[in-house]
């Protein structure tokens, strides 16, 4: 499971602090369509062995000899395109001033983000703005022949969508991926059914690493991705780089795991897949992480292929010892909280949340990735022996540092002056984070139901209700000076940047994420509204949050921080009881007045602020070089190298990791 953070995708309402932003550094290097290229740093390398060093370097190896096989899955037409595309750019010296090599560049700048002719998130095909015979005429000069090429490239009847989700037709023969040959949905189903075990405790992950195709028989048959089968070429490469990964290993379980992993690339067989992640769950100690394999069934129709992904993360030191912190210190929070003691639990255990950092991304998490991952996908692993749940900070870092690099932002539009600014890029991430922490580790796992009280009982206002309790208490502590002396906040005021971001997010930015007309719904952003309307309501007598219109454009103002704490603390106190008693239409009346129903006018107002600013929805980002220093023959050191060249990188790679 994934965690793609719309929040991240829309960044730049809380802008970054921090020894990163001071140094000059670009963090976006490109932007072209919808799209912005960014490059994040690896913040820990130097302090890693050279031992740990060597185990990252060969599994980012491994990671990027997988690359080919997501291009393939994506379409079968996929790879020849884009063979076609670097061919072009590696032998056609352009005109100066060629707007159609300018349209051109910009088609192959798409291909390589979405991994192919489809766009990665939207999933339907895309063209490029340069005529068709201008195309062929650098396909001439490249020296590649057509061969149907430039068809399956312009024709937007061939490959309309990646995946199709049309409700009438055949998914499977509608949808570009390269799951399926010549079977209809219908016949994959009934061949699945027929081999699924129905009352298997430890179900296999059927067809996760297999291409269903029908014969000249008729027969339907599964044919594996593996080595000897299909992208053997590149999983061989894999397997070569996961073996010399595999001597370099910190513990025991890392080199159980990747042995078994070799295991089942080498069979394909599934219950090898299963032992290898229970052995992977198992490593909760290492510095250094991985995935690699077929991981996520979201590009398939039927939701049973899988996609090729690999990414290789270190963890982050300074973040993980702030929520090991927070959670040796869970009892103290609980008892301080602001609700009625009948409500506090006597005995309560933090949640540590692990914060990693990237250093190679590749396959489906490459350019585009998650900002958070939670796996295996399988649920008997996860219930009998857990999961591993990461966030990913140098990733959602570099989200921030791009939008304050950009020269408008949501934050400059909707904070009301300069001085609201500078704060949020001075605390803004540092205070956000610490707010999440505080959410994740200690939020939800506060406070406890009376007796007799059922844990269903806000029915279907109980996620956005809990959401809100787990915010309210991370907003009441985020203040608290607690935090100052732990050494988790930096300074007494830094919390004033998180207040100022909530309550500006809560009242205008989230809805530009919400269509015209439409109320709110999705449980993050109601609890986000019920709190910040129900302050800047209930605090009006005192003024805590003020309206102001300037300039034709509305903001909100927070002007007194400690009542609206108290107002937090008030609202906990209220959630909680109403959660503890099961409090149904009390629940029920919170959400209705507070987290639905958006003001038409100000709705649209925000819509067409946001729209002016002209951002770029989507980012992706390039990897580091991770480059061996070499001494007397012997490699001593690995040195990152942050490139900025973005089609550099895709070059590169097509020309050292290209496999299929
Ligand atoms: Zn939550």
């Amino acid at each position: 499971m994934t965690v793609i953070g719309a929040a991240a995708l829309l960044s730049g309402c809380s802008a970054p602090a921090g020894k990163e932003g001071a140094e000059e550094f670009k963090y976006t290097i490109d932007s072209f369509a919808d799209l912005k290229v960014m490059r994040y740093r690896i913040p820990g390398w130097e302090d890693l062995s050279l031992q740990q060093k060597t185990y990252a370097y060969h599994l980012a190896e491994a990671a990027k000899y997988g690359r080919d096989i997501l291009w393939d899955q994506n379409c079968r037409d996929n790879l020849r395109v884009r063979h076609a595309v670097e061919a072009v750019l590696e032998k056609v010296e352009p005109a100066s001033g060629d707007k159609d090599y300018d349209a051109f560049l910009v088609y192959a700048k798409r291909l390589f983000f979405s991994n192919g002719m489809h766009h990665h998130y939207a999933e339907d095909k895309f063209f490029p703005d340069c005529p068709r015979e201008y195309f062929a005429s650098l396909l001439e000069k490249a020296g590649v022949a057509d061969d149907g090429l430039l068809e399956v490239i312009y024709n937007p009847s061939i490959w309309p969508q990646r995946r199709s989700t049309e409700t009438s037709g055949d998914i499977v023969k509608l949808s570009a991926v390269n799951f399926y040959d010549g079977v209809s949905r219908d016949e994959v189903e009934k061949y699945y059914a027929a081999i699924m075990d129905p009352d298997d405790p430890e179900p296999v992950s059927y067809g996760l690493n297999t291409k269903v195709v029908k014969g000249k028989d008729g027969k339907i048959t599964e044919l594996p991705w593996k080595v000897g089968g299909i992208y053997s070429p590149a999983i061989e490469k894999i397997c070569a780089e996961l073996s010399k990964a595999r001597e370099f290993a910190e513990n025991d379980i890392q080199k159980r795991a990747i042995g078994l992993l070799i295991e089942y690339y080498n069979t394909g067989d599934l219950r090898k897949w299963d032992q290898f992640n229970i052995e992977w769950v198992k490593d909760t100690l290492g510095t250094v992480d991985f995935i690699n394999g077929f991981i996520e069934d979201y590009n398939d129709p039927l939701g049973r292929k899988a996609s090729w992904e690999g990414y290789v993360n270190i963890k982050d030191f300074e973040a993980s010892r702030r929520t090991e912190t927070l959670s040796e210190n869970a009892q103290w929070f609980e008892d301080h909280s602001p609700v009625d003691p009948r409500f506090r639990k006597k005995t309560v255990k933090g949640v540590s949340a692990k914060v990693i950092n990237a250093v190679c991304l590749s396959g489906d998490s490459y350019p585009s990735t998650p900002i958070g991952i939670n796996l295996p996908n399988a649920d008997w692993i996860r219930k009998e022996h857990g999961s591993k749940s990461v966030t990913i900070a140098n990733i959602t870092h570099t989200y921030d540092y791009s939008a304050q690099e950009m020269p408008t932002s949501t934050l400059a539009e909707f904070a009301y002056d300069e001085k609201e600014v500078e704060m949020a890029k001075k605390w803004g991430t540092v205070a956000d984070e610490i707010h999440t922490d505080l959410h994740e580790c200690l939020g939800h796992g506060s406070g406890q139901l009376l007796p007799g009280v059922s844990t269903t009982a806000m029915g279907e206002y109980a996620s956005a209700l809990e959401e809100a309790r787990a915010d309210l208490f991370g907003l009441y502590y985020t203040a608290d000076p607690k935090m100052v002396e732990l050494g988790i906040m930096p300074h007494k005021d830094a919390y004033k940047a998180e207040y100022a971001n909530y309550i500006r997010n809560g009242l205008m930015v989230q809805f530009t994420r919400v269509e015209p007309g439409r109320p709110n719904t999705e449980a993050h952003m109601q609890n986000r509204k019920l709190i910040a309307e129900w302050c800047y309501e209930k605090g009006a007598k005192d003024n805590v949050i003020e309206k102001k219109v300037k300039d034709g454009k509305t903001y909100f103002v927070v002007n007194d921080y400690v009542k609206l704490r108290s107002l937090f603390a008030q609202l906990l106190a209220e959630v909680q009881r109403i959660k503890s008693e099961g409090d149904y239409e009390a629940g029920k009346a919170l959400i209705e007045t507070y987290a639905v129903h958006i003001d038409p006018d100000l709705h649209k107002e925000v819509l067409e602020r946001y729209k002016a600013l002209n951002l770029k929805p989507y980012g992706g980002f390039v990897n580091p070089e991770i480059v061996p220093v070499r001494k007397d023959g012997k490699v001593v050191d690995y040195d990152v190298v942050y490139t900025d060249d973005y089609l550099g990188q895709m070059m590169l790679y097509g020309k050292k990791y290209g496999t299929l």
